[in-house]
């Protein structure tokens, strides 16, 4: 079966014309996809020969609701979508001032063992298609009736360890003729997979590249982050670098504060440098809770020295504020639980 939600509309064009349809019917095909249509039947302006074929030749990739949960804190909706062959992801639904955010993953799970994240627990089970990806955002979208207008991609998964699915599913969600999202409205998370930041340069797609750093060494960060075992800080500093010289896109540097770990003064010196380094924005977020860790979040004390002295050493530092804390849809407290809602 052809995934046809994972095609580009030139390959829909493709497939049609080895049919026998004419061009445009392409292009009618490619906008019903983006839509909130459950079956191919619902493509009501093509023939009902060609909706036989599309039946019999392709599937329609759709997610079926298992679970809602809305914050009474802040409105920040967490959906449980089960995916066409029984597994199940995570995505955010948040409302911030500049427009609706989702916040999407990329995986079933992970493999990048973070110390601090919950979505790490279990291991990785396999990557999303693009179509499942682009289902995250458009049936997040139809069923809060909340216009989406940002991206993220920093729930479940590392999204450059799934790299051809998700730079299809960028191309896809932007694309005019279907959810037109612009790029730079979707922002790609990384642990820091640094082979694959020239690629992503090459692709040359305006985003916003966001680097998971939460630790200025090697000492810390390979303690809280295998990702950085064999690749190392100072790789990781120069890919950046390169990065922006090559894309003029200034990254973020994601930094969660965590109490006695990475939060000392030491640590906001050297990062200072770091983001000096690579004229990067430094976005602190305060560490959230998760049962399975010990870790503790920084001090109020603690993160007011962290900012003041990256404030002293001409950093860009916002501190992120933290949505859907009651429904356990904040920062790294995404966690897939196979079993429960298998069962
Ligand atoms: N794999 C990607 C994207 C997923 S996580 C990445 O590593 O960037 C999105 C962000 O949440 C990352 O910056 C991640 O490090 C952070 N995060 C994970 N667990 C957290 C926690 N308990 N508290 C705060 N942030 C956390």
């Amino acid at each position: 079966m052809i995934d046809l939600r994972s095609l580009y509309p030139q390959e829909i064009e493709t497939l049609l014309a080895d049919w026998g349809e004419p061009k445009y019917r392409a292009k009618q095909v490619f906008q019903w996809l983006s839509r909130d249509i459950q079956s191919f039947d619902d493509m009501t302006n093509l023939s009902k020969s060609l909706r036989e074929k599309l039946k019999a030749e392709c599937s329609l990739t759709c997610l079926k609701m298992l679970r809602k949960q809305v914050s009474s804190l802040d409105g920040t909706i967490k959906y449980l979508w089960q995916l066409p062959d029984g597994d199940a992801v995570e995505t955010v639904v948040m409302r911030y001032k500049h427009g609706n955010t989702v916040c999407i993953s990329s995986q079933v799970g992970c493999r990048q063992g973070c110390a601090f994240c919950a979505s790490t627990i279990g291991g990785l089970i396999r990557n999303l298609e693009p179509s499942e990806m682009l289902q995250e955002v458009l049936c997040s979208q139809a069923e809060s009736g909340m216009k989406i207008s940002n991206i993220v991609l920093m729930g479940i998964g590392e999204p450059l360890d799934n790299y051809d699915n998700v730079i299809r599913f960028l191309r896809l969600v932007n694309h005019p003729e279907g959810a037109n999202i612009g790029m730079r409205h979707i922002s790609l998370s990384t642990c820091g997979l640094i082979e694959r930041f020239e690629d992503l340069a090459n692709e040359d797609l305006p985003l916003t590249l966001s680097v998971s750093l939460h630790a200025p060494d090697d000492e810390t960060r390979s303690k809280i982050m295998p990702a950085n075992r064999g690749r190392g800080v100072e790789a990781l500093i120069s890919a950046c670098e390169r990065y922006y010289e090559k894309t003029g896109r200034r990254i973020s540097f994601e930094y969660a504060m965590i109490d006695g770990v990475n939060d000392t003064p030491h640590h906001a010196k050297l990062l200072a440098k770091h983001a000096r380094r690579c004229s990067a924005h430094v976005n602190l977020i305060p560490l959230n809770h998760v049962e399975e860790r010990e870790f503790k979040p920084s001090t109020p004390e603690h993160l007011r020295r962290f900012i003041q002295l990256l404030e002293e050493a001409g950093v860009n530092v916002t501190v992120r504020r933290s949505l859907g804390g009651d429904v356990d849809a904040s920062c790294g407290q995404l966690r897939k639980k196979v079993k429960e809602h298998r069962a």
